[in-house]
């Protein structure tokens, strides 16, 4: 049995190398709440990102660890958690907050496979040690710059290129990379800016063999992404539209996307996002791991998730040296000094 018996939240503020600009915003810093599950002399960590504002989605670190502590951890502590399924029934009453969820889902997991003494990869059924990985660039200063970039990452042995994709930073960029890298797999990621108002821009997007355009359109939306992906010919790809699993059961009844981001912080945790996966391997849909700039905790939870059969298309998984000039964690631990610097507010429920 795992009867948990503490829970730990701490909400981090982890400064960037450099601002990262995408459609929705420019973050100096990602806010992250990071989570203890202890069970008897084991403990396990999880990692809810879902960024500092609710510009991503309408949740904010501050009201996940808000959420965590006054509503979800309390119903979780003290209680025996046979699986996954039992945790996620317990926070049910409680509606959306999937980050929030996911974070205390996450937990549950890797104190569940360090009790066994497993490799989080192997407990989740993974079958690929080895995953591949891709270069993700926000919006930059000068086309030049990125074009540096795209060339570095490529030279780097990247298997594909995802750009970040905006109002003014749109198809002459995608025309500039186009041209300078004609045989290199790219795909753009819109986080939600455009409407249907924009086909004429999608169509023009068709003619540039993007491997796919990731969340055109509204954050939330599944008919209208159904609309646009009749039209065009590139695959659409579903990333914050999919946070749950009903969502990714209706995106594929709808024919929405031909493509689905799996982040297990998005979509409530590995509980969900391994349904998710068996749903899409169903359907013939590929999936590829997607992140929220987490900290290596976060990370290696989705390089746990990557592991698995239907990972089809290079994960956004990154050595934490890219954006942290000093990552918070070590291994799949924090590492406790950074930990205690990095931490803006902090609660601990016991049972
Ligand atoms: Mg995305």
């Amino acid at each position: 049995m795992s009867r948990i018996d503490a829970i730990e939240l701490n909400r981090v503020c982890m400064p960037l190398i450099s601002p990262f600009r995408t459609a929705y915003g420019s973050d100096d810093a990602i806010e992250s709440v990071l989570v203890k599950m202890t069970s008897a002399d084991c403990c396990g960590w999880g990692e809810a990102s879902p960024l500092k504002a609710p510009t991503y989605s309408p949740e904010f670190a501050a009201g996940v660890f808000l959420v965590m502590r006054e509503f979800l951890a309390p119903v979780l502590v003290g209680q025996d958690i046979a699986s996954g399924e039992n945790l996620q029934k317990r926070l049910a009453a409680f509606k959306g907050n999937y980050f929030a969820k996911g974070g205390l889902d996450m937990a549950w997991w890797d104190l569940q496979a360090r009790r066994r003494g497993q490799p989080l990869w192997k407990f989740l059924g993974g079958c690929n040690p080895v995953v591949d990985v891709g270069a993700d660039f926000g919006v930059l200063d000068s086309i030049d710059t990125l074009l540096e970039h795209v060339h570095a990452a490529a030279k780097a042995g990247f298997k594909r290129v995802k750009l970040k994709y905006a109002p003014g930073w749109a198809l002459e960029m995608v025309a500039a990379v186009r041209k300078a890298f004609p045989n290199t797999v790219f795909h753009i990621d819109c986080n939600s800016a455009y409407t249907l108002d924009d086909l004429p821009m999608f169509r023009e997007l068709d003619g540039y063999e993007l491997a796919m355009i990731e969340q055109p359109l509204a954050h939330d939306d599944l008919i209208d992404h159904a609309k646009l992906q009749a039209a065009i010919r590139t695959p659409i790809c579903l990333d914050e539209s999919i946070s749950s699993l009903d969502k990714a059961r209706k995106a594929i009844a709808l024919k929405a996307c031909r493509w689905i981001n799996l982040k297990p912080a998005r979509a409530g945790g590995l509980t969900n996002a391994l349904k998710i996966h068996d749903l899409c391997a169903e359907a013939g849909i590929g999936c590829w791991v997607g992140g929220m700039l987490e900290s290596g905790l976060g990370a290696g939870h989705c390089l746990a998730l990557a592991t698995l059969p239907n990972i089809k298309y290079p994960s956004d998984i990154f050595p934490t040296s890219r954006f942290y000039q000093k990552d918070l964690a070590l291994g799949f631990d924090p590492d406790p000094q950074q930990l205690a610097r990095l931490t803006i507010e902090r609660a601990v429920l016991s049972a």
